[in-house]
């Protein structure tokens, strides 16, 4: 795990943590366009380790020592690559030992098994690497839950983002909508974030907080241009011109 911590950047890395339904993704994905940094959604790794354990069947509620032992095994031997936006593919895509998955992991109960994943201390040591190594080949953005506490303590410039738990179930809302299939109730997904987030937030590592000199951005009351207006003039306050 320190070994990690040990690969040198190679350039600016910038680190975006923040709960669920904050607007953090859309931002980040944004910013990255806007500033031509690479994006890294490390939600995506723990969504798509929970995936696969489910789709074998080893993951139900993550109730049972049997469950968690098979998802930390999983996490040290899985292979995760991203393959970044072409004219041919719209977004980031994320594949799971080969398959694409990227489709598959933003269900209701997919991101509830990632939340039960992500809490073991096996699983995160094992995905520790892979995002430090991806963040730094530079010029790259992270956004979690732990990038600014763990992943990149180093970060040249940490965000973190917060709304209220009515706005985060209703942008969520928006999403789901927009993937089409069935839809919760609004008061179901708000449900579900409060659940995710004291389950992020109470864990035993890498709890879901802002880092000390994490930026703090509530996004409550601002628009996604806003929020990304706000975000581009702090790291250009911060790292000055990037050309
Ligand atoms: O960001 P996203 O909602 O896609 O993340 C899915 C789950 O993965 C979160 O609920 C959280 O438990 C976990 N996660 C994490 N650390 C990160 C990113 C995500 O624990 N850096």
């Amino acid at each position: 795990m320190r070994d990690a911590l040990k690969i040198p950047k190679q350039g600016p890395v910038i680190a975006l943590d923040g709960p669920a339904g904050t607007g953090k993704s859309t931002a980040t994905k944004r910013l990255a366009e806007r500033l031509r940094f690479v994006h890294v959604d490390t939600g995506a790794l723990y969504r798509a380790v929970a995936y696969v354990l489910r789709t074998q069947g080893k993951w139900r509620s993550g109730d049972t020592e049997e469950e968690r032992v098979a998802a930390e095994e999983l996490a040290r031997s899985i292979h995760l690559e991203f393959r970044f936006d072409s004219a041919l593919l719209p977004m980031n895509r994320i594949y799971a030992n080969g398959q694409d998955v990227t489709d598959h992991i933003r269900t209701p109960e997919n991101s509830l098994a990632a939340s039960g994943v992500s809490s073991l201390p096996g699983v995160r040591a094992a995905l520790l690497g892979l995002q430090r190594r991806l963040g730094c080949q530079g010029r790259s953005i992270l956004e979690g839950r732990d990038i600014g506490t763990v992943v990149f303590p180093d970060a040249d410039v940490k965000f973190f983002l917060t709304a209220s738990p009515e706005v985060r179930a209703k942008r969520r809302m928006a999403e789901l909508q927009a993937q089409g299939g069935d839809l919760p109730s609004l008061q179901e997904l708000q449900n579900q974030i409060v659940t995710r987030d004291q389950a992020d937030a109470s864990r035993a590592v890498a709890p879901l907080k802002q880092a000390d000199d994490a930026i703090l951005v509530d996004t409550t009351h601002l628009d996604l241009d806003a929020v990304v207006e706000l975000l581009a003039k702090k790291v250009h306050e911060r790292l000055g011109p990037i050309s």
